[in-house]
């Protein structure tokens, strides 16, 4: 009996005994690799994706799966184990440097998009053919509104990530001042109900932990269908929005990233080698939410960030703070502009900034909801997305690549919440730098 034991144990080994990051990247490069060339024998794409789909698909699930319940809970225990007022400051800086590096991260896109000029000489003309996606593009007042829920339970069960968090945080407000209660035997209960949503936050840790067992396998899947399905397709001209979206990213990532983290004194590549695991995640399930409880452990374990911090600004951030969807949206926004013969004002430009910045911020954090905001940008500026029009052929032309340019905005999306969650913890003097030499 003890020697069979000891003979499973053995045969497992090999998988869960090798470094985590080192199975998800060879997860990564094998899927890539098997995509390639699955593109080019097209008759196969199709029983090779409906028979690995499965695969992929049951990681998406387990993130989606524990991403409510790690929402509800780190955020119930770091609002209530933070005094209001101190909430209040943090919240104002990360909200303050959310919407900054957003900005910038438009501005970035178009000074890129204005060098690089994807779409020039394009001259696409209508195709009745090709329809334009008829979506829905929300409002600003409708996106602010919709933060407060109107019935929690009903915004826990679909879900809405801003309401949820709202929710939260007043849960656990009202929790540390009747922890002060004056009634003793009301205090107590309170400090009960902390320990239980702590303890719940710790669990759903040890969950995510599980998961991330599985992330080599689900990577693997993913990344071989996006690249069976898009490889062949995302050549000749979107090639050089691809680039430039990706240029973009890179340079958000070090020259704004980097240079914030190199003035608050702190290690860029540390940073990154801590952050990773979350970075390559993004990118393959290409949804800030559904990466969020990765990025809650990473920004605890490795980067040395108090919960009380991360489980504020993270679970906001993966909802408002979308960096590489800013970029993304101004990118495309000129693309679109350049390759029907309608390049971009100076105004127009700037009017990308501000609704680019606004849309980041509206996007929900799952895959694809930035091709949605674009929708919003183009209107803004003139160019709507009517049937047949070349606006519409230009829009679809976006949508078809849309996952492989998902993948890196999504990246840098996550990455940002964790640089500014960071920085926040840097300047409150609660980051604990000594588990970044460990990461
Ligand atoms: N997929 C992105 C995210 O989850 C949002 C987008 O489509 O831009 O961060």
């Amino acid at each position: 009996m003890a020697t069979e034991n000891v003979k499973k144990k053995g045969a497992l080994d090999w998988y869960f005994k090798s470094n985590l990051l080192t199975r998800i990247l060879l997860g990564l490069i094998l899927g890539a690799i098997v995509g390639v060339v699955l593109g080019f024998f097209p008759e196969a794409v199709k029983p090779y994706v409906a028979s690995v789909k499965f695969f992929g698909d049951i990681f998406i699930r387990l993130l989606k799966m524990i991403v409510v319940p790690v929402i509800l809970f780190s955020l119930i225990t770091g609002a209530a184990s933070i005094a209001p007022s101190r909430l209040g400051r943090v919240g104002v800086k990360v909200m303050v440097y959310y919407l900054l590096t957003s900005a910038f991260a438009v501005t970035i896109g178009l000074v890129f998009a204005n060098i690089f000029r994807p779409g020039l000489g394009f001259n696409i003309v209508g195709d009745a053919a090709i329809k334009g996606k008829e979506a829905a593009a929300p409002t600003i007042s409708n996106i602010l509104l919709n933060i407060v829920p109107t019935n929690p339970v009903d915004a826990l069960s679909k879900g809405d990530v801003l309401p949820i968090i709202f929710f939260a945080v007043v849960f656990g407000l009202g929790i540390s001042y009747v922890k002060d209660s004056k009634n003793a035997k009301i205090a107590k209960g309170a400090d009960t109900l902390f320990d239980v949503c702590n303890a719940a936050a710790e669990t759903m840790y040890k969950i995510v932990g599980g998961i991330m067992q599985y992330a080599p396998i689900g990577v693997f899947v993913l990344i071989s269908i996006v690249f069976a399905q898009q490889g062949p397709k995302a050549i000749g001209p979107l090639l050089v929005v691809t680039l430039t979206v990706y240029l973009g990213l890179i340079v958000h990532l070090v020259g704004i990233y980097g240079g914030l983290l190199a003035v608050n004194k702190l290690g860029f590549v540390k940073f990154l080698k801590g952050a990773n695991e979350a970075m390559i995640t993004a990118f393959v399930t290409r949804s800030s939410g559904g990466t969020l409880p990765i990025t809650l452990r990473v920004t605890e374990e490795n980067l040395g960030v108090p919960r009380t911090i991360s489980s504020f600004s993270l679970p906001l951030g993966a909802t408002i703070n979308m960096d590489g969807t800013a970029i993304y949206l101004g990118v495309c926004a000129m693309f679109i502009g350049f390759a029907t013969g309608n390049p971009l004002t100076f105004n127009q430009q700037l009017t990308v900034v501000i609704t680019a910045t606004l849309a980041s911020i509206g996007t929900a954090g799952v895959p694809g909801a930035g091709a949605i905001m674009l929708l919003m940008v183009l209107e803004s500026i003139g160019l709507k997305v009517t049937e047949g029009s070349a606006i519409a052929a230009a829009y679809a032309m976006i949508l078809g690549i849309d996952a492989l340019l998902d993948m890196g905005r999504t990246s840098l999306n996550v990455t940002g919440d964790m640089a500014g969650t960071v920085i926040v913890a840097k300047s409150e003097k609660e980051l604990d730098t000594s588990k970044w030499a460990k990461a």
